[in-house]
């Protein structure tokens, strides 16, 4: 028994140090990626859900590793947070984003996703200002998307941030809504123009014989608060139909496009270009 217990600790000290390593790597791997450009802003359509008009894109990150491929934000955001490297990050994402949005028409909208970690920040809001100024972009066409953990933070704090960025005339949405455990005080507290439900509540109304009521709940919420709703990870017609019949004023997911890079995404708005 002596000799296994002396076996299970190297291991485990040997599975530690892997670990350990591979960390490293891939924590190299994103500072390296940061000077090689190497994280660059995917775009995904959002549509009117009424008259099935495009009205804007989210940019949602992705990482072309040298090493690792193509690795998905669900991965490096959390390690590039631990990393305290994210707001660099972001930074530069956005700043090609406003650049990207540019070419667009003028009528279509820009959404960012922003970690909690950024909103901590002091000077997030004159950061994010100073982008867009330097860039020309318009702040109306600029859209926020901040997630229910925000409310965990100092809401005195994440209040001022939002008050000052509205006060320029970005907009603000509060993502993933109704996975987080904010309550009704907390939203009414925050200056918010739309509730984004989260992709897990649509794909659940969407399965065979899926609960449609807490939907209907949550759009309805959005109703009452006077904030239109989003929906996000829409796939097929049943569930716009559903979305629509609802109340749901904009929406995203496959059934409309997945995200593209930049260059795809011109091309898609020449297409869709009236005529
Ligand atoms: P999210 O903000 O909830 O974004 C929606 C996710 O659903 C995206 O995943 C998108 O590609 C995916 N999606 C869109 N339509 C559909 C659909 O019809 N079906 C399904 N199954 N999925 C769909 P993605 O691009 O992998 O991004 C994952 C998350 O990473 C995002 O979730 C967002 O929280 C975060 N993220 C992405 N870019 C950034 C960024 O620049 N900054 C920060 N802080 N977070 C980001
Ligand atoms: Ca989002
Ligand atoms: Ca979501
Ligand atoms: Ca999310």
């Amino acid at each position: 028994a002596k000799n296994n217990g002396r076996n299970n600790s190297a291991w485990f000290e040997n599975r530690m140090n892997t670990e350990f390593r591979f960390r490293r790597k891939v924590e190299n791997g994103i500072r390296h990626g940061v000077a090689r450009g190497e994280f660059v802003p995917f775009y995904q359509k959002q549509v009117d859900l009424e008259t099935g008009e495009l009205v804007g894109f989210e940019m949602l990150a992705r990482w072309k590793s040298r090493d690792f491929g193509m690795v998905s934000p669900d991965t490096f955001i959390p390690i590039a947070e631990k990393m305290g490297i994210i707001s660099d990050i972001s930074e530069r994402l956005i700043k090609q984003a406003l650049k990207d949005a540019l070419e667009w028409d003028p009528k279509i909208t820009l959404s960012v996703n922003i970690s909690p970690i950024q909103l901590r920040d002091p000077w997030f809001a004159q950061k994010l200002l100073r982008l867009v100024v330097e860039n020309g972009f318009p702040p109306e066409r600029l859209d926020i998307e901040i997630t229910e953990s925000c409310l965990h933070d100092n809401i005195a704090a994440v209040r001022n941030v939002l008050v000052s960025l509205k006060n320029q005339g970005i907009h603000v949405t509060l993502d993933d809504f109704g996975t987080g455990y904010s309550s009704l005080a907390q939203l009414r507290a925050l200056p918010f123009d739309r509730l984004k439900i989260d992709r897990s509540f649509v794909h659940e109304m969407s399965r065979q014989g899926g609960n449609t009521k807490l939907v209907e709940a949550i759009v309805s919420l959005g109703a009452g608060l006077n904030l239109p709703i989003v929906a996000e990870g829409i796939e097929d017609e049943d569930t716009l139909a559903t979305l629509r019949a609802f109340g749901a004023m904009k929406g995203q997911g496959f059934l409309y496009g997945q995200p593209e890079d930049a260059r795809k995404t011109l091309e898609l708005l020449a297409a869709t270009k009236p005529s």
